[in-house]
């Protein structure tokens, strides 16, 4: 079981993006994401800041 970093939930199948946990659903939403759409921004930045956290800790 992991928990997603997107949308919090426990996950038993998903994917690690710079050892950020990211499950089915959530990556589809990022996959099918326009740049032009504000929600990609928000994906990205939190992917972002996410991978900042893991290089620091
Ligand atoms: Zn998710």
């Amino acid at each position: 079981m992991h928990q997603c970093s997107i949308c919090e939930t426990n996950q038993t199948e998903g994917i690690f993006v710079y050892h950020v946990f990211i499950c089915p659903s959530c990556e589809v939403s990022i996959i099918q994401t326009e740049p032009e759409d504000p929600n990609y921004r928000f994906f990205v930045n939190k992917l972002k800041r996410l991978q900042q956290q893991t290089l620091n800790s």
